[in-house]
């Protein structure tokens, strides 16, 4: 087993917003009494809601990465590693180099964009739902004088969904500054339905805003391929939107590993306890992105999860203090 004399190992897949906050969460809590250690392929912490401001110029790719490394300050050891196989029977998970055994297991491995999901989406779509993706945006709006640009979304989950309507209005944004707003159409389609209700919803105050700033709204639009030769969206139906450049987010399914081990039950991800965010294996439980919440996939989502979750089995295994309820503000 993981532990001696009643020490516990506690193993965090993945540095993005849940894993680093359940893991400086745990480390503080447990001091040195227990081994908490977390795991991701890459070095650094990304913060992804500044990919935005990496299109428009206002942020470098190095102002929004931080070395996960700071975290052993916090009792985290940090293992960089590809995560290759979950098996929640023998409590082991597969590294490139190793197996690690684990008493607790918390998942938070986001989701992975699937841009082959779409025929004809990755030599077309230029997008801020990745780094690298992100500076090519940079680098061809620099270039972008006059046209029309097209913001939409696929189906299936991804990322923050407000941060598509955030798009839009930091390209209005960026051309007004550059004063060629007039020459620049910009266009969004979803698959959703034309949001109706109160003002003050989410949703229709975002159509609202996006209309005031001139930007078509384009609803129930299903996309089925792009075809980059004549650059246009084709959906469902027939309807077909012509663009000269497209910013379309990708697909968006559960990590390979998740898929690979069974663990992810949907396209959303992982099925879990709604109060207690625990899987149906014992001693697993996943956060963020990956888990199948009735939530946005949204970092601010995943925080949340990752405090409470973190603060509660600190408890289970200190035996101090008291558990706390899982109260989500999302949209
Ligand atoms: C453009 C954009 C704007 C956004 N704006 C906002 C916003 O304003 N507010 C908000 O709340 N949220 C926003 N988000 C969403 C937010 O970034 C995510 O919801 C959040 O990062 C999810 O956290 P997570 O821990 O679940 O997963 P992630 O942050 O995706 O972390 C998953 C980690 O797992 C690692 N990993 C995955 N698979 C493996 C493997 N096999 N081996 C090793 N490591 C692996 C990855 O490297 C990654 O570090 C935005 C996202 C984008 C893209």
């Amino acid at each position: 087993m993981a532990y001696v004399n009643g020490r516990k190992r506690i193993v965090i897949l993945g540095g993005g917003c849940g894993g680093v906050v359940a893991a400086t969460k745990l480390g503080r809590k447990l001091g040195a009494d227990h081994d908490v250690i977390l795991i991701d392929r890459r070095p650094n912490h990304i913060f992804m809601p500044a990919f935005l401001f990496v299109m428009v110029g206002q942020r470098q790719p190095w102002d929004i990465s931080r070395s996960l490394s700071v975290l052993q300050k916090r009792n985290v050891k940090v293992t960089q590693s590809e995560i290759l196989g979950i098996d929640p029977l023998r409590q082991e998970v597969a590294l490139q180099k190793e197996k690690i055994n684990y008493d607790h297991l918390i998942v938070s491995l986001g989701l992975q964009t699937r841009p082959d999901l779409v025929p004809g989406f990755a030599e077309a779509s230029i997008h801020p739902w990745e780094m690298e993706s992100a500076v090519r945006l940079r680098d061809t709006l620099a270039n972008f004088r006059s046209g029309r640009i097209v913001v939409g979304v696929p189906l299936g989950p991804y990322r923050c969904p407000p941060a598509p309507y955030e798009t839009q209005w930091m390209l209005d944004g960026y051309f007004r500054q550059r004063g060629v707003r007039d020459r620049v159409e910009i266009e969004y389609f979803t698959r959703d339905p034309e949001p109706a209700g109160e003002a003050h919803d989410p949703v229709v105050w975002m159509d609202a805003e996006s209309r005031r700033r001139n930007i078509k709204q384009n609803y129930e639009f299903v996309v089925r391929a792009i075809d980059p030769e004549k650059k246009e969206v084709l959906g469902l139906y027939n309807y077909k939107l012509r663009y000269d450049l497209l910013v379309m987010v990708p697909p968006h399914r559960p990590a390979q590993v998740l898929l690979d081990s069974g663990l992810a039950d949907t396209e959303t991800g992982i099925r879990v306890d709604y109060d207690t965010l625990r899987t149906k294996w014992d001693n697993v439980y996943a956060i963020g992105d990956c888990a199948d919440m009735p939530a946005s996939k949204a970092g601010g989502v995943a925080h949340q999860e990752a405090d409470v979750l973190a603060h509660n089995l600190a408890v289970e295994i200190t035996g101090k203090g008291r558990p706390v309820d899982l109260w989500l503000h999302t949209i």
